[in-house]
């Protein structure tokens, strides 16, 4: 395999790094999505945002006709890359860009389309996805959200959970069972919802780290236009698989994160001192920092395995749940490590977030349990659990 990237990447490469020294606004940089919350952030991460879109670059996957470059594989893994390297966030549709947008692009009229995209590219409108609820997770088949016709309108009732930047959102892709008499994955249908709609109520969940990042959405007899349908009636599923298949080919880029706090501490090992030596001379930390180092080596090669896949027109397969596990496993053990280099002092500040935070990464974008199971089915050739 040829680890090189091909020219005209790198020639991108110099272009986007440039154009980042140039307009990269310092303030935004490191800022989290729980930092979005106030309105000075807000007001940095929109212009941010916007001058991402207008110089094209707010979702280079994205067909040129709805504002994107339609650019390749290799450009993606550049502009992620250099984004990191600066410490550049992204826009202030995360989930909007990468999950909702292919969804509309493929399931969405033409008005949906013009609709939605644009604003959704600049960071005018952020979109959150309403799909979890507390007895569907895992099995989001499960879900209890009903939708029910009264005229022009769907009357939507139920609760969601977990919904990222439900606080903040304009939009929600909402998944509600509109047919309750057919199997279970056959009466689901999608809905494009206008979150200031009377009878939606948000109310944000504090999370271990006292961050408020995600939302329960309680929707009280919503009166939703039937134009708000994304995909045909009950195939709402189809529509869900789309936003989902997207989710999970975010993993390609997920080493970039770990790989760079490996290297963070790898610098802290040099500097910091335990037992009156400095920590890179202790045995113990030395072999969990070679592991550490090598995990997210491997994590790097799954990823390569990746992108070459997509280059040669392969589908994603199971080796996505293999990057998401073994990307989860290898952010919590640098939070481990961590602990084992700083002590006390890892129990709080970015370490001690880092070290608490982690705990979400085993759950979000598919379970380590789930993503087991698929390995353990597509990869090894198990019968189904
Ligand atoms: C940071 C974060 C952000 C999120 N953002 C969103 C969002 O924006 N929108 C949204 O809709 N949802 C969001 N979620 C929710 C997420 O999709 C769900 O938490 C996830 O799908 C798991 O569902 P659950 O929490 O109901 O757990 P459950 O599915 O109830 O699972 C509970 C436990 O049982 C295990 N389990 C479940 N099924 C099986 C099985 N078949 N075999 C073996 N073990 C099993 C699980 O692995 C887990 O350990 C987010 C979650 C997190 C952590």
């Amino acid at each position: 395999m040829n680890f090189e990237y091909p020219p005209e990447a790198e020639r991108f490469r110099a272009e986007f790094r440039s154009w980042l020294a140039a307009n990269l606004d310092p303030e935004v940089v490191g800022a989290t999505l729980s930092d979005w919350e106030r309105p000075e952030v807000l007001e940095r991460m929109r212009a941010w945002n916007r001058s991402l879109a207008d110089a094209g670059y707010a979702a280079l996957a994205w067909p040129q006709e709805y504002g994107g470059r339609g650019a390749g594989i290799m450009e993606q893994v550049v502009l992620a890359e250099e984004m990191h390297r600066a410490g550049a966030p992204g826009t202030l549709n995360p989930i909007g860009i990468s999950n909702i947008a292919p969804a509309i692009m493929e399931h969405g009229t033409e008005e949906q389309k013009r609709r939605f995209l644009p604003a959704m590219l600049r960071g005018d409108e952020i979109w959150c996805q309403g799909f979890s609820e507390p007895d569907a997770g895992s099995d989001l088949a499960s879900l209890q959200a009903r939708a029910v016709l009264d005229g022009d309108d769907f009357v939507v009732n139920g609760q969601k959970v977990w919904n990222t930047l439900g606080n903040l959102a304009d939009w929600c892709e909402l998944l509600v069972r509109t047919d309750p008499d057919v199997p279970k994955h056959k009466g689901i249908s999608c809905l494009l919802v206008d979150m200031r709609l009377p009878g939606v109520e948000v109310r944000p969940l504090v999370t271990i780290t006292g961050e408020r990042e995600f939302n329960e959405i309680f929707f009280t007899d919503v009166r939703v236009p039937r134009t708000a349908l994304l995909g045909p009636m009950n195939a709402g599923w189809r529509v869900a698989m789309t936003t989902l298949t997207y989710e999970r080919g975010g993993v390609a880029s997920l080493h970039l994160g770990v790989r760079k706090k490996i290297g963070e501490l790898l610098d802290l090992a040099r500097e910091t001192e335990v037992d009156g030596r400095r920590a890179s001379e202790d045995p113990v930390l030395r072999q969990s920092l070679a592991r550490l180092y090598l995990e997210g080596e491997y994590l790097k090669l799954l990823s390569d395995r990746a992108v070459s896949a997509a280059i040669h027109g392969r589908e994603a397969g199971p080796e996505t749940s293999l990057a998401k596990l073994v990307w989860s496993e290898c952010e919590s053990h640098v939070a481990e490590v961590a602990g084992q280099l700083l002590g006390p002092a890892a129990n709080t500040g970015r370490w001690g977030r880092e070290r608490v935070y982690v705990r979400a990464l085993s759950i979000a974008g598919g379970t380590t349990q789930v993503n087991k199971n698929i390995l353990a089915q597509r990869i090894l050739g198990l019968p189904r659990s």
